[in-house]
């Protein structure tokens, strides 16, 4: 069984935002690009994050630290031409305690390292303040990085899958279950029995790249592990507010402000199996940074992380399928390496 395509040059699985960037980005090249989703544009990681563009990146040495800091380079000169928006904002790292402010300096200098070029300096509380009148007034002082982003990742994914469609095609509601390489071609085979074949394909299915990965002998590792955002009401702060980092408990995530609302988050969770932190769980763990309570839970959402063991960016060609790319391990900053990510994943094919 099955329906062969011929006008495709290039298949993507997956229409997550690094799938729908790689599209955009083969039409780019003059190939015509077929995009296959299983469920729905943005059904994945994609429209579950909290749309950052991550100037701290990874240690030195990591693939996904050069691609993020090309990505977030990237969505500016692209926002145009795609109709999305990028909201400039800064970060501010709040120092509450007495423990906390004799942290910032090490942060300081550990920010100069992991974000080469980013203006960052350390602030008093009057300054905070005044940069953000809804920051806890226990501030004592902080560090302010100049420079960051955010996007709307609904809105993102909503203008890719347009460009994508118009520069190719989407097809919904189908699961990829094998990529096979039979000479000069590529077969793309569906859980419907439909087949596809085009001369290259990227494999970009997120959580469900290690499966089709496999099938090609590559064993890289994922771990998938949850996160949970909720967006609320005002107060609306001007900046990404985080906390430095005392306890593994204050790790990670923080008050952003959103197109919508106020976003808070994510909470780490260690595995999908981990109870669900209660309705205004992720907001508490962030109340330190705010001035008054969050107000109006507009929506909760959850979201997975694919970590991978070594944990990087993989993208990789199998020996025995060399007109195929699988991409693993694509969790944060993901959103903000997938231009990159997109045209990495090109030139591992066409040089
Ligand atoms: C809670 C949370 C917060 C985050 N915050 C940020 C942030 O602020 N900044 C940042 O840079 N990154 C962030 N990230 C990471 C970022 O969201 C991801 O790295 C990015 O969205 C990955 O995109 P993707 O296209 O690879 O995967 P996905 O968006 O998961 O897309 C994969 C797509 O493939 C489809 N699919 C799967 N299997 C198949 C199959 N067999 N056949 C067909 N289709 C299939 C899925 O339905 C899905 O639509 C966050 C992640 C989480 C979970």
């Amino acid at each position: 069984m099955g329906s062969p395509l011929t006008d495709a040059d290039i298949i993507i699985v997956g229409a997550g935002v690094v799938g729908l960037f790689t599209a955009l980005e083969a039409a780019h090249k003059g190939l015509t690009p077929l995009v296959l989703e299983e469920r729905s544009p943005g059904a994945g990681a994609s429209t579950r994050n909290a749309g950052v563009l991550h100037l701290i990146q990874p240690p030195p040495g990591k693939l996904r630290r050069r691609l993020a800091l090309e990505g977030a380079r990237l969505y500016r000169v692209l926002a145009g031409g795609i109709g999305y928006q990028v909201y400039e904002t800064r970060l501010l790292i709040l120092a509450t305690t007495r423990l906390e402010s004799l942290l910032l300096r090490p942060a300081l200098i550990a920010i100069r390292r992991l974000a080469p070029g980013v203006k960052a300096r350390i602030a008093g509380r009057r300054e905070i303040l005044r940069l953000e009148p809804e920051a806890n007034p226990k501030v004592r002082s902080g560090i302010i990085v100049e420079g960051y982003g955010v996007v709307e990742p609904r809105h993102l994914i909503s203008r890719l899958a347009r460009e994508a469609e118009a520069r190719g095609g989407i097809e919904t509601g189908k699961k990829v279950t094998g990529i096979k390489c039979r000479g000069d071609k590529v077969i793309v085979e569906a859980s419907d029995g439909s087949e596809y074949t085009a001369r290259y394909a990227i494999n970009a299915a997120g959580a469900g790249a290690e499966v089709l990965a496999r099938q090609h002998g590559i064993r890289v590792r994922v771990e998938l592990k949850p996160g949970t955002m909720e967006i609320y009401q005002d107060p609306k702060p001007r900046n990404i507010l985080a906390r430095i980092p005392t306890t593994s408990k204050t790790k990670g995530g923080a008050v952003i402000p959103w197109p919508q609302g106020t976003l808070y988050g994510p909470d780490l969770r260690e595995s999908p199996g981990d109870p669900q932190p209660s309705p205004g769980a992720v907001a508490a763990k962030y109340r330190r940074l705010i001035r008054r309570d969050p107000r109006g839970l507009l929506e909760r959402i959850e979201g997975l992380r694919t970590v991978a063991k070594p944990r990087d960016f993989h993208l990789i060609v199998p020996e025995r399928c060399p007109r195929v790319v699988h991409l693993l391990g694509i969790e944060s900053p993901g959103l903000t390496a997938a231009p990159a990510l997109a045209r990495l994943a090109l030139s591992k094919l066409f040089g």
